[in-house]
């Protein structure tokens, strides 16, 4: 998943920009992972802490759209591929990362790769609009370790 990448800054009033960068108090290991599948701290979290790494491509697509939703900027960076990463990340994201739906996977396994996943983010904004991004990303590793290369808005 990337954010639109090009879109001026400033798009926001300073009332509802949330910058990525800035992140949001980081979530209780307790607290269900914002990409729904388990608790954060067995979820998401030791991989935003660099405490373990992604075996899938699955496992890394969930992992950056949860660190989209607390604001992970160093996270989406790192497991951003080199030759397509963003020399700054957008920070005129959604006010908040509302669900995840994985829709469809192919390769992407531990032993494969390269992978690809097709979900659908959900996101919701101060003022009250809602919508849904649809998106097949494509995974590759770089040194072992799983990495987002591009998407394609589907
Ligand atoms: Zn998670």
């Amino acid at each position: 998943m990337s954010r639109r990448k090009g879109a001026p800054r400033g798009r926001r009033s300073a009332a509802t920009s949330r910058p990525v960068a800035q992140g949001a108090a980081p979530l209780a290991p307790g607290a269900p992972c914002p990409c729904g599948l388990a608790a954060y701290g067995d979820c998401c979290g030791p991989f935003h802490r660099g405490a373990s790494a992604p075996a899938t491509a699955e496992e890394l697509m969930r992992s950056r759209y949860a660190a989209f939703a607390v604001g992970d900027a160093a996270y989406l960076r790192r497991t951003w591929h080199p030759e397509t990463r963003p020399a700054r990340l957008d920070p005129a994201g959604p006010a908040r990362w509302t669900g995840l739906e994985i829709l469809a996977t192919t390769g992407g396994s531990a032993f494969h790769s390269e992978g690809t996943v097709t979900f659908r983010a959900h996101w919701a904004d101060g003022d009250g609009t809602f919508g849904v991004q649809e998106e097949r990303s494509r995974f590759v590793r770089v040194e072992g370790a799983w990495v987002y290369l591009d998407g394609a808005v589907a």
